[in-house]
């Protein structure tokens, strides 16, 4: 977690504020019961820990605890597969399906939305990471507030940020001022386009405003681009367990930062075939900044620049994927997933994003 920010139960004076277009739909893909840690409260482990449970589970040693306490905090376990210990044969949520669905974990009953907590009120808004955001329409239902606060009040913390925010590893600003940067970004790359030349233009211009953010890190001579990179490169560089893929992305970032920063770099994207999609990657980038997402990251800096080279990686990776209905229900879950992974390995570099898709951001980076 930032270090802007940690977990405090919800002050109910504040008002809840959702995203613009942040629906509450779960399509049961069964994705997050599989890549995500849930963490508990202390009545949520203690209910869940309870041996009453087993026989109605999947493919869970006798003597595997059904939760996990890590530091102050407590997880739901994992199978020896990696799915969640609740995870049914059918794919299904053991609890939801053997109790009720307000018996499963907050952070379960919440996906894909997710709270921040600010001086101003609560943010809602829709997780990156969902597999199925590309689905999200009108016809999903709106989360009604008064089942949010009841929701949210549950919570032993929610991520809460304080009246100052880390710009940078050396720099605190003022939540106010951080706001004066995100409702710019957001202007720019939050709202609809057509194209993903359109898109792409509209990251460009925002790296160059990331770039006058702290214009004292601008007195090295070297082009803008390249200083925008070179963070991401102290952000990769920061994780010393890389392996396979992931080392080799990182060597391959490094190596495509030079093209990025040359004189006349073509700078267009490759022609994606995905109706809507340059929509969908503007919608997921205006629910980042709309929900205050950038609180998770180490720097607010370190989140704007991670948000521009993941959407543009994860956009390229994308046009490589050739299109499986064996595995994807159609070609928009390609772009999904790769934004998805892409964002997130920009802003937790040891994320567990698939070895697959390590190899197609490293085509992507030629
Ligand atoms: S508790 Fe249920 S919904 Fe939550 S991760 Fe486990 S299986 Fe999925």
């Amino acid at each position: 977690m930032s270090k802007s920010a940690e977990r405090r139960p919800l002050d109910g004076r504040k008002p809840i504020r959702t995203a613009p277009g942040a629906r509450h739909t779960c399509r049961l893909c069964a994705h997050s019961c599989h890549n995500y840690t849930v963490v508990l409260s202390e009545l949520e482990a203690r209910r869940l820990a309870l041996d009453e449970w087993r026989p109605l589970l999947h493919k869970v040693p006798d003597d595997l605890p059904l939760v996990q306490r890590q530091g102050a905090q407590y997880i739901l376990n994992k199978r020896p597969d990696g799915a969640c210990v609740f995870l049914g044969a059918d794919g299904l949520c053991v609890i939801h399906k053997e109790s009720h669905p307000e018996s499963k974990p907050l952070a379960c009953q919440m996906f894909p939305l997710q709270a921040v907590q600010a001086p101003d009120g609560v943010y809602l808004s829709l997780n990156s990471g969902c597999r199925r955001l590309i689905d999200q329409g009108e016809a999903d239902p709106l989360l009604d507030e008064a089942d949010a606060r009841r929701m949210l009040s549950q919570a032993a913390g929610l991520i809460s940020l304080g009246e100052t925010i880390m710009l940078s590893p050396t720099t605190m600003i003022l939540y106010e001022d951080f706001l004066h940067w995100q409702d710019q970004i957001e202007a720019l790359i939050g709202r609809e386009v057509s194209t993903f030349n359109e898109f792409w233009e509209r990251l460009q211009e925002t790296a160059r405003l990331i770039l006058t953010i702290e214009p004292e890190a601008l007195t090295d001579p070297v082009p803008e681009w390249q200083i925008m990179f070179r963070r991401i490169e102290a952000t990769l560089r920061g994780d010393h367990n890389h392996s396979g893929p992931r080392q080799m992305l990182v060597r391959r970032v490094l190596q495509w930062i030079p093209q990025l920063t040359q004189t006349g770099f073509p700078l267009t994207l490759p022609q994606l075939e995905i109706p809507g999609g340059a929509a969908f990657c503007a919608r997921v980038t205006g629910q980042f900044l709309a929900g205050r997402q950038a609180a998770f990251w180490e720097t607010a800096i370190g989140a704007w620049s991670g948000l521009v080279i993941g959407l543009t990686v994860g956009i390229m990776a994308a046009a490589l994927i050739p299109f499986d209905p064996a595995r994807y229900p159609a070609p928009g879950h390609v772009l999904n997933d790769t934004l998805a992974d892409a964002l997130m390995l920009m802003g937790l570099p040891s994320a567990a994003v698939s070895s697959e898709l390590q190899k197609a951001f490293l085509r992507a980076l030629g």
